[in-house]
């Protein structure tokens, strides 16, 4: 038997997290938790440690339990995104706070198992330049861009006319303007195909999660903003698309489930037996449908890809503020509307700048999140009448 592969998870109780190591139960001969860090969730963490034993445990913030000996504050990403039992991370850490991880894993020469969109979207050539540096590679998470690998499969990006993302369409879907405007939180909640953490749901709802995933596919694939599309396919069952320059099409196709693309990224450009996955029954699938996407409706896909297009720190600044206005959502202080309202005040207000280090791209998130932060409904006052 060759040697199992040690794997760090960073946001190991978090929904990838979880699905990751249910993976790694099935794989035990294949893999081996070296290495798992949680955000704040001291008691999930302690149920996983007590199950795995893993060499290395961190917690970012919060108390840590009496009698563990875990390792606690922001750097445990790092130290276990650098651990020497490490061969791959798999980054599912939400938000900006990934980036950091990322860059010291593929400087170390590790693969990256990459759920964590923000590093990219944030790092750009940052992070495809520390992978090349440091001998390590990504290898994307992501259901999308999953499939997208599998689709190019080594093929040449000069093969490659189109790449065609498509997106569930979100709870709102065939909701009228008016109604998702001031759509509640637990409506944004109620994802219709995918059970995923709150972040990531509510950027579902509105949409910016497909924007970031356009940024992401542009760099983990060199493809250029004007040949990736969205459509919208409300089954999650073809996962996107790849068109070659001779009309060919391409897609990967499996019931929504994380855990055959964090399979496919542990075991790229292999493929291994797994008894777990569920088994494709085609008839039972019925119907796959598409539509084109409502941009109107949903203003965060179009806010996000032109923050791409203009590149620079104009998609850290989008992320950062998509975060802010995201939290000031979920705890009420905006309307669902007032998401891209934020978010394009915060990007008319920074415009954009070149990043070329991970300090210049730490600034300008905590910038945006302050003005984001800021950012005030515009109530009616006297002095909008005499204007
Ligand atoms: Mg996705």
């Amino acid at each position: 038997m060759t040697a199992r592969q040690g794997v760090a998870i960073l946001g190991s109780t978090g929904s990838i997290g979880t699905s990751t190591l249910r993976v790694l139960a099935r794989q035990q001969e294949r893999f081996i938790a070296v290495a798992l860090t949680a955000n704040a969730n001291a008691a999930g963490l302690a149920a996983q440690v007590d199950a795995w034993n893993p060499a290395y445990v961190g917690l970012v913030q919060g108390p840590v339990p009496p009698n563990r000996t875990w390792q606690r504050g922001a750097r445990v990403l790092i130290e276990a995104a650098t651990h020497p039992q490490a061969d791959i991370v798999l980054n599912a850490v939400v938000g900006a706070a990934g980036l950091s991880a990322t860059l010291a894993a593929l400087d170390a020469g590790k693969r990256v198992a990459l759920a964590n969109k923000e590093t990219l979207v944030c790092g750009g050539a940052l992070v495809t330049d520390a992978a090349r540096r440091g001998g390590g590679s990504l290898v994307p998470v992501d259901s999308e861009h999953s499939a997208i690998l599998q689709c190019l499969a080594g093929r040449r990006s000069e093969d490659v006319r189109r790449l065609i993302i498509t997106a569930s369409g979100g709870p709102f879907r065939t909701w009228s303007d008016d109604a998702i405007a001031g759509a509640r939180v637990d409506d944004a909640l109620r994802h219709p195909t995918w059970r995923m953490g709150h972040k990531i749901t509510i950027d579902s709802a509105t949409l910016a999660n497909k924007a970031l995933e356009v940024i992401e596919a542009h760099h983990l694939f060199g493809v250029p903003y004007d040949r990736i599309e969205v459509v919208v396919h409300p089954q999650s069952i073809v996962h996107s698309f790849v068109e070659f320059v001779d009309g060919s099409v391409l897609a990967q196709m499996g019931t929504p489930s994380m855990e055959l693309p964090i399979l496919f990224a542990l075991t790229w450009p292999e493929r291994v037996p797994d008894a777990g996955l569920a088994s494709f029954d085609p008839v039972a699938l019925q119907s796959l449908s598409f539509e084109a996407v409502r941009r109107d409706a949903f203003p965060m896909l179009a806010l996000g890809v032109d923050a791409g297009r203009r590149g620079g720190s104009a998609p850290a600044v989008y992320n950062a503020a998509n975060e802010v206005a995201v939290a000031r959502f979920l705890e009420g202080s905006l309307t669902f509307g007032e998401i891209p309202s934020v978010v394009a005040a915060t990007l008319d207000a920074l415009g954009s700048l070149t990043v070329s280090s991970l300090e210049a791209v730490r600034d300008i998130d905590q910038r945006a999140r302050d003005v984001a932060g800021a950012w005030q409904r515009r109530t009616f006052s006297f002095s909008d009448v005499m204007a």
